[in-house]
């Protein structure tokens, strides 16, 4: 790129990169910074302490931003203890200690205090600036009103109904999906201003850019899973004559959408169905369906946000349950069938409700701080939690029983004693060079599965193995602010499907009107913008797809993120009078190089019984120390974090 089309696109313009250095000081200090005062020396106080700390309204890197993930890759690579000091015990001791701040792990605190009582002493740690893992708020305040985004966890969802487990702590956290969906869930608005969804065809794909606008519906999502339509419904074949596609590839998506045909006459839904989980998408496409070959830049992406792979390596079976299109004519009865991923098999079934608060499911994890910390998020109830404003000094201070520290790496955890007899384990952490000690009665890993081997070298080999097959699936999302929204209007859109884009797909903030917060309804107002990309290597198996996408996100610096984001902004937009460098105010990259957790792919994974499978092997008791997060339930579902977390908390007290 030239250096006038970087100018062109705002490259010079300074927000972002202001913001981010600042992002990336943080960190630095928080290396230097001795955290003795906590132990009685004096000294300044940590940067969660510090006043002004509020990572939700960080811009730049966010995700796992710079400083939350050397130590963890220091200690894989066998270099922490080198340059570590001599940890430092602290002196503290608690009944529990969870490793890992997400919803699994605020959960496993919620249930341990539900189970020991109101004293029981809790200390989470976590190696993020945020609390929340995965389920991360993103804040801005665009021309004085507050915006929300998700910075990754979006909706309250599943593929199976939540259990009693999950279900109960939702409610006891005042949350009713399904009523707050009717009741805050504005899905009208941008069809009342008769925008829909649109398709954008990049040269390098398709040979020229275009954007074409008013995808058919049905057969077609927006990313939110809103139902925005054109206000004059368009048939395929009216879609398709409009894009850069040439006439034969037209007519066999066409095909693909609407024909009724059986590609497989004479076998039962049974056997179609065994048929359909041994082959990916793309084959059945091909092979099958027998269409174009240049159908397949057009589907390649459709499968990414579910499972963070295209559709060479999804089954065909399991993309018939997420809805992809090709079987209307082939009699599939309704329901699961034997070997589908745990997502499919789920949908096919009926699937869970939806809902997703402002900040996505970041306020289930605000609401569950709330409980456990009340002075740190002022309110009362689910609504005012999105606008309440947290107090990171409260988190852990002076003798309250239950702590979140963040910045605070975990790097060991052993039992005292023989693992079978043992009554008690200590903790080992870092922040920056330096080291501390605390002792528990037990530990819930509410941590990834790959990093518990580094933290638990005394595991048996078997399940260290089985901890380390599950390979986290990479996904970074962008919240993009905007000035304003009239090239949408313009151009009559909402969402843009990108299938050969950087960004495989954008569109304008979810709406949501719930407490206090109210999302923009004029055009003229600035917005947040929603960009997703899943980096995968398509042709490769799924666990390498995951692995080399994990690269090309850690290797990618935060100005190639925000080139890409103001050059396909620009291009998608151009027509509608969107100006790159003008429009665009703040970028947020919220990064995930391990991402959802991984869920058992039937092309390239055995079908294990399930006692044999790794997340079940994985996730065994070991001594005082007990396995969470969605990992050990080998899916990647906020209800999943929940049960898992019960289990693990419920293992520390003895057998179920
Ligand atoms: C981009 C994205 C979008 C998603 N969207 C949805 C969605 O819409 N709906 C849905 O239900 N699910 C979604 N998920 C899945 C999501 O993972 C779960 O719903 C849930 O948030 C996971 O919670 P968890 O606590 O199990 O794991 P995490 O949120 O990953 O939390 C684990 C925490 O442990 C920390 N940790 C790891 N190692 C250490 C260590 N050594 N020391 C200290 N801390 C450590 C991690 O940094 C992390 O913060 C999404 C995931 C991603 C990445």
């Amino acid at each position: 790129m030239t250096a006038s089309y970087d100018r062109y696109l705002g490259m010079d313009r300074p927000i972002t990169r202001r913001d981010f250095m600042n992002g990336a000081a943080l960190g630095i200090g928080a290396a230097m910074l001795p955290r003795g005062h906590r132990f009685g020396a004096t000294a300044s106080p940590e940067p969660q302490n510090q006043s002004g700390y509020d990572p939700p309204v960080k811009v730049g890197l966010r995700g796992s931003h710079p400083g939350s993930f050397e130590i963890a890759h220091s200690l894989r690579d066998g270099t922490f203890w080198e340059t570590a000091g001599k940890p430092v015990d602290s002196g503290e001791t608690y009944d529990l200690v969870v490793v890992g701040g997400g919803i699994s792990g605020l959960a496993a605190a919620y249930f341990f205090r539900e189970k020991a009582g109101k004293s029981a002493r809790i200390l989470v740690l976590e190696n993020h600036d945020d609390f929340g893992g995965h389920a991360k708020r993103n804040e801005f305040h665009l021309g004085g009103r507050l915006q929300l985004c998700n910075g990754g966890t979006f909706l309250i969802d599943s593929p199976t109904p939540y259990s009693a487990v999950a279900d109960g702590l939702l409610k006891k956290l005042g949350i009713d999906p399904p009523q707050f969906e009717a009741k805050f869930s504005d899905h009208r608005l941008y069809r009342s201003l008769g925008l829909s969804s649109a398709v954008f065809f990049d040269k390098e794909t398709f040979g020229e850019d275009r954007l074409v606008v008013g995808t058919p519906r049905p057969g077609w999502d927006d990313d939110d899973g809103s139902e925005s339509r054109a206000q004059k419904p368009v048939t395929w074949s009216e879609f398709m004559a409009r894009t850069p596609l040439s006439p034969d590839v037209q007519r066999d998506i066409v095909r693909i959408q609407e024909a009724k045909v059986d590609y497989m006459p004479g076998l039962s839904s049974a056997e179609k169905k065994a048929r359909l989980s041994k082959i990916s998408y793309r084959d059945f496409l091909l092979q099958v369906v027998k269409a174009n070959p240049g159908v397949i830049a057009f589907y390649q992406t459709r499968t990414d946000g579910e499972w963070g792979v295209g559709i060479d390596a999804e089954p065909a079976l399991d993309c018939w349950a997420l809805g992809l299109p090709g079987f209307q004519g082939m009699n599939l009865e309704p329901g699961a069938a034997p070997n589908m991923s745990y997502s499919a098999a789920g949908y096919a079934n009926g699937g869970s409700y939806r809902f997703h608060f402002p900040d996505g499911n970041a306020s289930i994890a605000r609401l569950l701080v709330r409980a456990l910390i009340p002075d740190a998020l002022p309110g009362h109830t689910a609504e005012d939690v999105v606008t309440a404003q947290a107090d990171y000094g409260r988190l852990d201070t002076g003798n309250a029983a239950i702590r979140i520290r963040l910045n605070s790496t975990v790097v060991g955890v052993r039992n005292v004693g023989a693992a079978s007899a043992a009554k008690a384990v200590e903790v080992t952490y870092a922040t920056g060079k330096q080291v501390f000690r605390v002792r528990a009665n037990g530990c819930v890993l509410a941590c990834w599965n790959m990093t518990i081997p580094y933290l638990c070298p005394d595991l048996p080999d078997a399940q260290k193995e089985a901890l380390h097959y599950l390979v986290k699936v990479p996904l970074v999302y962008a919240s993009v602010a905007i000035r304003n929204w009239t090239s949408f209007q313009k151009l009559g859109i909402q969402g843009v499907s990108a299938p050969g884009s950087y960004w495989s797909s954008f569109s304008l903030n979810a709406a949501v009107n719930i407490g206090q917060y109210r999302s923009p309804t004029s055009p003229e107002e600035p917005i947040l913008l929603h960009l997703s990309r899943t980096p995968c290597k398509p042709g490769l198996p799924a666990r390498e797809q995951h692995k080399m996408g994990r690269y090309e996100l850690l290797a990618t610096p935060f100005e190639a993120f925000e080139r890409k984001t103001r050059d396909q902004l620009a291009r998608t937009l151009n027509t509608g009078g969107f100006d790159p460098a003008r429009d665009i105010t703040a970028i947020t990259i919220n990064r995930w190089p391990h991402g959802y957790g991984y869920e058992y792919n039937p092309l390239f994974d055995p079908d294990w019984p399930e006692d044999q499978r790794p997340n079940v092997i994985g996730r065994k008791p070991f001594g005082r120390i007990t396995i969470a997060n969605t990992d050990s339930a080998a899916t990647a579902y906020t209800d999943a974090a929940i049960d898992q977390a019960y289990r693990a908390v419920n293992e520390l007290f003895g057998p179920l």
